[in-house]
């Protein structure tokens, strides 16, 4: 019987386009002010502040002011700007075959919920996705306050939709630990390698695209805790 997936955003629903991000940072600098190598640098180093703290504002201004500038309020708000239009745009850039995927799990009966490591502009570009219809419930890091793989992200994901994490299935790409979070909280695992392949980091259950997911979901015994003994591979 369906029950609930939880899955991973970047690299698991659509493309993480890493080179895309760093030419709108470099961009950023530019506005306010600094040298754009150096900001792109910054923000590499400050991820996991930016996934649970700080706004795409807050951001650009603390960041700049470390690298001796001093942005105007106007140079910041047109710098971060940039970062809302560069998440719409990637949000929008899921691949048919990823709707089409998710369409059927729906039709099939099965609840869908997204647990994301995001900046915030990432859950501010969300609820005008074509991808937030789809979900019944989407939980991301910046306004979570809490980051994969750490337990809570999860609960929060599995608690608004009325399950226990061990009644869950998680699929994701691999990134920040979160295959072997998810398996800590009891949920079944599943590995993604549409986008890129970690397969050092799990040795469970994998799909080369979602679009067959819908088939191995159907050999597991999803809820029962099988495939959670999917072993770190790390
Ligand atoms: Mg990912």
């Amino acid at each position: 019987m369906p029950g609930t997936i939880l899955f991973d955003l970047f690299h698991t629903l659509l493309d993480g386009a890493d080179a895309e991000r760093d030419r709108v940072v470099a961009r950023m600098g530019e506005i306010v002010g600094v040298e754009p190598t150096a900001l792109v640098l910054a923000y590499h180093v400050t991820w996991r502040d930016r996934l649970v703290r700080w706004s795409a504002e807050e951001t650009v201004r603390l960041l700049a002011r470390r690298l001796g500038g001093d942005p105007s309020p106007e140079q910041v708000a047109r710098a971060a700007a940039l970062r809302l239009e560069l998440a719409s745009w990637l949000l929008n850039s899921a691949p048919a075959s990823t709707l089409v995927a998710l369409d059927g799990l729906r039709a099939a009966g099965w609840r869908l919920g997204l647990v994301s490591n995001a900046t915030a502009e990432v859950a501010e570009a969300w609820p005008s996705s074509g991808l937030s219809r789809r979900f019944d419930v989407a939980v991301f890091s910046c306004v979570a306050g809490v980051a994969k793989p750490e337990p809570g992200i999860y609960q929060a994901a599995a608690a608004a939709l009325g399950v226990a994490p061990q009644r869950c299935v998680f699929v994701g790409d691999g990134a920040d630990g979160e295959l072997a979070g998810a398996a800590a909280v009891g949920a079944a695992v599943v590995r993604t390698a549409e986008f890129v392949d970690r397969s050092s980091v799990w040795a469970g259950p994998v799909v080369g695209s979602l679009a067959e997911l819908s088939g191995l979901l159907g050999e597991m015994p999803v809820g029962r805790g099988v495939l959670q003994r999917g072993a770190s591979a790390a």
